[in-house]
């Protein structure tokens, strides 16, 4: 097994594959103010196994298209939409980020949880905008900066991991810059990264060493989990991710 499949093997059974929660989604919801009975069109973009999509099916009248390029999470997210009655509101599309399918001015809200960093937030906002209706809603969120200064070592990490990471002020300019208004802003607090994302993924490390049979590629993947959750733990007071609720103007 690559050591892709390693990954996808590692995160699939996650009720996430990043930082966040359902009463941050719902906050999310109500920051935005979107108006739950009227019928809407929504894409998830990057949804991995649909802990977000679900919360956008279970909250609203909408129908929405769950994407990622990971046929594997989707399938996940098909059974999990079954076992909770929503499948009627979710359908799938595997499909890149970067290569959307979807009409001009076709969608109400496009959402994306701890994804659009795969390719970027400024390509993000300016390349996803058009799909949007004026009026329309954008909700994402994307690693940030939350002090104006931070230690070194976690500059040097981040600058080589995700040159983009920025402060709120930098990302909410880029939301201005390409005809989103801002009309939301808040951060992950602490329990999104420890008790949603990371706490279950280490739950699952003993069981995936044992399925791989202590392989050198899957030490390695385990390692370098243990990794950035220890650089987390170290650095949390100038991290997290933040939470951007724009509306195209
Ligand atoms: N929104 C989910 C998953 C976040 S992890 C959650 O919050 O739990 C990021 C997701 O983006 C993964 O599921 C990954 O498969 C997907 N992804 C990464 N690059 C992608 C790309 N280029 N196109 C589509 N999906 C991508």
């Amino acid at each position: 097994m690559d050591d892709f499949q390693l990954l996808i093997d590692l995160h699939k059974e996650g009720m996430r594959q990043g930082p966040g929660g359902d009463a941050q989604t719902a906050l999310a919801l109500e920051l935005a103010r979107i108006d739950r009975r009227a019928p809407l069109k929504v894409a998830d973009i990057g949804c991995g196994t649909g802990a977000s999509t679900l919360m956008l099916a279970k909250h609203l009248n909408a129908q929405i298209t769950a994407v990622d390029f990971l046929q594997e999470f989707l399938d996940e997210l098909t059974s999990r939409a079954q076992q909770g009655g929503l499948a009627d509101k979710i359908s799938t599309l595997a499909c890149s980020m970067d290569d959307l399918p979807f009409a001009d001015e076709e969608l109400d809200i496009i959402w994306a949880e701890g994804a659009i960093y795969n390719i970027g937030f400024e390509k993000g906002v300016s390349e996803w905008r058009r799909f949007l209706k004026a009026g329309g809603l954008l909700v994402a969120s994307e690693i940030t900066w939350v002090t104006d200064s931070r230690p070194s070592e976690i500059q040097e990490h981040w600058d080589a991991e995700y040159p983009e990471i920025d402060t709120a002020s930098a990302k909410i300019k880029l939301l201005e810059k390409y005809g989103c208004a801002p009309i939301g802003y808040f951060v992950l607090p602490e329990d999104c990264w420890v008790e949603r994302y990371y706490a279950p993924m280490e739950n699952r490390f003993e069981e995936f060493l044992l399925r791989h049979k202590n392989s050198e590629e899957a030490m390695a993947i385990v390692q370098a989990e243990q990794k950035e959750i220890d650089l987390y733990n170290r650095f949390k007071d100038y991290y997290s991710y933040g939470v951007y609720i724009a509306t195209k103007i």
